[in-house]
């Protein structure tokens, strides 16, 4: 049987597929090509000079262990680099390096005709020195699933991610994007379904990185001239998770590049996950085209969690950290940061640590205190329905008792009540408090205001409604 460049090489990939980790055989391997044999010279294609580079400087001992065995001890190899141009020009074109003598086997300067010339291309993944090439997933396993615990405003972005991690690119639901407002669990989620994958498909390559990070990258690689090896280099990835996609809003030249990897990884079956903290249909200066692409598959909004999953957040989290706490405390907290969990995450740490730095018990005062602190920083505006709500349970009404026309004294009072913290705590006008708590004018509000500061200070009674209404509103 005569050899051709064909059987050389899948002898060789044979026996190199025996010596390295099925994951540096798929990423450096799988992509050449043999194209030529000639004499005892094979030439073989590659994707890259980076990808060159890299064999050199990894497996050039393997490749001359399985060329000398199939071509004997004059065997050469002869890189061939194929140069695709991924902008504009869809021909791929091809240039040769000059043979380099891999009987010598020492690392030749290759002259080849590009611009790319650094010396310091490198992969900025991969843990130098370490033989099996692995691409660091950067993925956080403190970020996983048990610990995203479920609730109504997480279940559908939740249980689609499951099905991603079980299945990635296997469902209809690429690419998956995850998007909600600010510490609503975005980027925890995005790592639980990689690490998932990872572990439930140790051979695949996930990659983590944030949209901030790959713009940088990117740019860097224009600098470096090296834009085709860090297209090469994502295009090659099996699960691409990128964080805070909306931070690519207004970069042109980084949409675009994004726009090539993720067709090529679409179309390849490989998934992608994003996060964003709008719905694509806010999201502004993203080209068309990829906004449309991101409405491909499934986007899933992370909403405000309930009071329930508020405090099973709570629960969980002092579990973890060994912590007891009030019930009391608990539902404090829970009732008075809602919007964002990283919040109340931070509030339950500096809660702990003040306690435990003064050696003080955890009381509800000291969570006041705490609260404050995060409350003034988030600048939370109640609002008049709120206080509406929150005076009429107090005194056992309903709104539209409250808001209604009659003159019974208690009746009135609340109303009052209502009107005087819709004045504290809102930046309403007195028109707009009068027409929003039972179609009342300024005058009336301000009569009120007046009316529960007089009270207060001469009737005890009405003095502890107050002061009870003020703590339940939180200030
Ligand atoms: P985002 O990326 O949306 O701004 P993060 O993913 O950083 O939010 O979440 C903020 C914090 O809230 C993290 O510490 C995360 O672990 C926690 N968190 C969010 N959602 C949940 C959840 N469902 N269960 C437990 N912790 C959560
Ligand atoms: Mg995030």
């Amino acid at each position: 049987m005569t050899k051709t460049a064909q059987t050389v090489w899948d002898n060789c990939l044979s026996f190199i597929q025996d010596n390295i980790t099925p994951q540096a055989y798929k990423t450096w391997f799988e992509p050449i090509n043999a194209v030529k044999l000639a004499d005892a010279a094979l030439s073989i294609q590659v994707p890259s000079k980076f990808f060159y580079e890299w064999l050199e400087e990894h497996y050039v001992k393997l490749l001359k262990v399985a060329l000398n065995k199939e071509l004997g001890e004059n065997a050469k190899l002869v890189y061939v680099i194929k140069m695709e141009n991924t902008y504009g020009n869809n021909q791929p074109f091809t240039e040769k390096i000059p043979s380099a003598n891999r009987s010598a086997m020492k690392s030749q300067e290759v002259d080849a005709p590009f611009k790319n010339k650094n010396p310091e291309l490198k992969n900025p993944f991969v843990i130098p020195g370490i033989r099996n090439l692995q691409i660091e997933s950067q993925l956080n396993p403190n970020y996983n699933f048990d610990n995203f615990l479920e609730g109504d405003s997480n279940r559908l972005a939740r249980s689609a991610g499951m099905a991603v991690a079980n299945k990635p690119g296997g469902t209809s639901f690429n690419p998956l994007l995850i998007f909600g407002g600010v510490g609503l669990g975005k980027t925890h989620l995005a790592h639980a379904i990689g690490v998932q994958i990872k572990d439930k498909y140790p051979d695949k390559t996930v990659l983590y990185i944030s949209a901030e990070k790959f713009t940088q990258q990117y740019i860097e690689s224009v600098k470096k001239n090296n834009r085709n090896d860090f297209i090469h280099f994502y295009q090659v990835i099996d699960v691409l998770i990128v964080d805070d996609i909306q931070l690519l809003s207004g970069k042109a030249g980084t949409q675009d590049v994004f726009f090539h990897i993720f067709n090529h990884l679409h179309q390849n079956g490989k998934q992608v996950i994003l996060t964003s903290d709008k719905a694509p249909v806010d999201m502004q200066d993203i080209e068309q085209r990829l906004l449309s692409r991101f409405k491909w598959g499934l986007s899933a909004e992370l909403q405000h969690p309930g009071f329930e999953t508020r405090i099973s957040i709570i629960k969980h989290k002092l579990y973890q950290d060994g912590v007891e706490m009030p019930e009391e405390i608990i539902e404090f907290l829970a009732n008075n940061i809602k919007t964002n969990i990283r919040e109340l995450e931070g509030a339950i740490i500096s809660l702990i640590a003040h306690s435990s730095f003064n050696k003080k018990e955890i009381t509800l005062d000291l969570a006041k205190k705490i609260v404050e602190n995060y409350v003034k920083h988030t600048k939370r505006e109640v609002s008049i329905d709120y206080i509406q709500k929150i005076v009429s349970d107090y005194f056992q009404m309903d709104v539209e008792t409250l808001q209604s026309k009659t003159r019974k004294r208690h009746i009135v009072q609340a109303r009052q009540l209502a009107m005087f913290f819709a004045k504290k705590l809102t930046k309403a006008s007195l028109a707009s408090i009068g027409s929003q708590i039972g179609q009342r004018d300024h005058a009336t509000v301000l009569h009120a205001c007046k009316t529960v500061d007089n009270l207060a200070s001469t009737d005890k009674q009405f003095r502890k409604y107050v002061e009870d209404l003020r703590k339940k509103l939180a200030v």
